[in-house]
């Protein structure tokens, strides 16, 4: 069965758009996944079919109504009531590779799309929606997180990606950042490859591996390796045990 994708959105024409090509354009073109934009000002109810109205309280900008969203989750859910459905918001929970891997084996994704000052909050008190974020910045529209969310998720759909174990090894699946990768030539600018890497010792490339991925996240991402290591450290019933240096 294919992944069904329904982009909610006020830019259904931004669709399928980078996602049509390449690697995810080729899977869509073979029915692996499929990709549905729908305008969320068909669900306006009045003639001038509005999405917005001013902030509650004052302020700058436009907030999108939650009747009209409402209106638009409850259509896309009727359509594909098995999918989960979620909302880009800086104010959600940060998207992760894990999160990633588990919306990939699913049925597909239903994402809703926000713009201006973002969505009225009572949607998601009256609507089970999941609110992710891709990151702590902010985008003037969820599109582009929609892009990635999907990218990250078609790549692991069966048969996507060239080799079924591409994506073993790769950042975040073990919690770690991956060791850095070369090719040829192998001298460039007067610096080489490490020696290690065209020994041919699968053990040792292994090992030289293992010990740059986890000396790569010690450095370049503290949160990640505490994350780890707290993982790593803690029994199976969930005491956690004594932290070796
Ligand atoms: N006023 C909002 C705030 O400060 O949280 C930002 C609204 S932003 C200009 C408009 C829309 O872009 C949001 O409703 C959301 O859909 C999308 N967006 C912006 N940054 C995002 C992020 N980091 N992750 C996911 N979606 C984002």
């Amino acid at each position: 069965m294919s992944f069904a994708a329904t982009i909610l959105t006020l830019y259904p024409e931004m669709f399928p758009g980078p996602l049509g090509i390449s690697l995810a354009g080729r899977a869509l073109a073979e029915g692996k996944w499929s990709c549905e934009p729908i305008q969320i000002r068909d669900f306006a109810t009045d003639k001038h079919r509005s999405v917005d109205d001013t902030p509650a309280g004052g302020g700058a900008g436009m907030v999108m109504r939650a009747d009209v969203l409402a209106s638009a989750v409850d259509d896309a859910v009727a359509r594909h009531p098995e999918v989960p459905v979620l909302a880009m918001t800086p104010r959600g929970k940060p998207l992760t590779q894990a999160r990633v891997r588990a919306l990939a084996s699913g049925p597909g994704v239903t994402i809703l799309c926000g713009r201006f000052e973002g969505m009225d909050e009572r949607l998601f008190e009256a609507r089970p929606i999941e609110e992710v974020s891709i990151g702590d910045y902010v985008l003037s529209g969820g599109e582009m997180g929609a892009f990635v969310l999907l990218d990250a998720c078609i790549r692991l759909l069966p048969g996507v990606m060239g080799a079924p174990s591409s994506g073993d090894e790769e950042s975040f699946e073990s919690g770690l950042l991956e060791y850095p990768q070369y090719t040829r030539p192998q001298l460039w600018e007067g610096r080489t490859i490490p020696e290690v890497l065209r020994s041919g010792d699968h053990a040792k490339v292994e090992a030289w591996r293992k010990s740059r991925s986890e000396a790569d996240t010690r450095s370049r991402r503290p949160d990640l390796w505490e994350r780890h290591e707290g993982a790593r450290v803690q029994s199976p019933s969930g005491a956690r045990l004594k932290k070796k240096d």
